[in-house]
């Protein structure tokens, strides 16, 4: 197999084109970070986060022609914003639109049809990876049965008021990304006996009574399952879209159906389904195996018609970065998995922001009687 150089990249890339006649997308300096790994070429595509709509269609013709370079079979590119140095660590530009709590624009939840699929490492990886593309990202753990936030940010320690009075809590903030969750407040190790509606006042105090400094998206880790608590939880926080995770063979099983069903009671539109624990590749023999089956959440998705977000693989790195509180996005910039979970973000974002989504206008009947 012919093995793909920086530079067979590069010359490919200086054929094309950059906006407002910049000259080719490597003269601008659009392009930044190109990894290859065997046939898998990733690279960043720069642009500004109000801007990710209008280069969608860029990345995706560069994507195209990358792919077009014999010996590449995966092209991963993720867009990545620049922050322009006025905006430092400010919240982006707010636009008309909210969450209906102060400084929030989108909140998503992550979801799960049942535990232990990886929803918590995909929620904090996918904040961390928004977080990369300059937005700002808050994180509230809504997982109340078992609060994983605080262990898989590194967190520990408990939130200080916000003022004297004590009304609100100050969010904890780790790698660029503010954080709450019940966990902080909760001895680790104490069973918790919650009831339905206990749940919802302890959120909703924990969403409206921190100090948030504003984000553009929050991303909720959502307890696992589709009972009442879940179903409740997503009916009554204002919620822009939800994200499912699912492994292959959860898929098979309707797991994640139950899910995309509860979202669709509600209203919520939900974002797009991402498979994880996809397929493993042995670091021995370089072979990917396909522990759970493989392709079943994609497929899953073609055929509901929600939109597949990516697949993420097993890998040791990523449970060993989540149990030291080193998440991979955040501490490994460069691996695969960071581009599969910025990719992952990149499509969240445009989707959040690219007016697709939103309740359903509700139908209007005429009634000439
Ligand atoms: P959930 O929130 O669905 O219960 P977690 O995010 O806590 O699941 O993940 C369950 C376990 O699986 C954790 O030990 C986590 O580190 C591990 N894990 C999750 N995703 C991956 C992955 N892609 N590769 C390897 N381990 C993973």
């Amino acid at each position: 197999m012919a093995t793909v150089t920086q530079d067979d990249v590069l010359s490919v890339l200086k054929r094309i084109a950059a906006p407002d006649g910049r000259g080719n997308v490597v003269s601008a300096g659009l392009v930044s970070g190109i990894a290859i790994q065997g046939g898998t070429v990733m690279f960043a595509l720069t642009a500004s986060p109000q801007h990710v709509k209008t280069m969608e269609a860029l990345r995706a013709a560069v994507e195209k022609a990358v792919l077009g370079i014999k010996g590449v079979d995966k092209a991963v590119v993720a867009l990545t914003a620049e922050r322009s140095p006025q905006q430092g660590g400010q919240p982006q530009p707010q636009g008309q639109r909210g969450s209906g709590i102060a400084g929030i624009r989108h909140l998503i939840a992550v979801a799960s049809g049942k535990g232990g699929v990886g929803k918590s490492t995909t929620a904090v990886n996918l904040a961390l990876a928004l977080t990369s593309l300059g937005l700002k990202v808050a994180v509230l753990d809504a997982d109340v049965y078992g609060p994983s936030i605080p262990k898989l940010f590194g967190l520990n320690g408990k939130p200080e008021p916000s003022d004297a009075a004590g009304k609100k809590m100050k969010p904890m903030t780790r790698y660029g990304v503010e954080v709450m969750s019940i966990g902080f407040l909760v001895p680790e190790d104490t069973p918790m006996i919650w009831r339905g509606p206990m749940v919802m006042s302890a959120l909703t105090q924990l969403l409206r009574e921190t100090e948030w400094s504003g984000a553009d998206v929050m991303v909720i880790d959502m307890p696992p399952g589709t009972g009442d608590v879940q179903l409740t939880l997503a009916q009554q926080t204002p919620l822009s879209g939800a994200v499912i995770v699912s492994t292959p063979q959860d898929l098979a099983l309707i797991d994640a159906r139950k899910g995309l069903n509860m979202f669709a009671k509600v209203n919520v539109p939900v974002i797009g389904i991402v498979e994880n624990m996809s397929y493993f590749t042995c670091g021995k023999c370089g072979e990917r195996h396909e522990i759970f089956g493989h392709g079943g959440a994609k497929e899953e998705a073609e055929r509901i018609g929600v939109p597949f977000l990516g697949e993420i693989p097993l890998d040791t790195e990523v449970r060993r970065r989540s149990d030291s509180g080193e998440p991979i996005v955040a501490t490994l910039p460069d691996a695969l998995h960071t581009a599969l979970y910025r990719d992952v973000a990149r499509q969240v974002w445009a989707r959040l922001e690219g007016g697709k989504l939103g309740r359903p206008a509700p139908r209007i009947v005429v009634d000439d009687q």
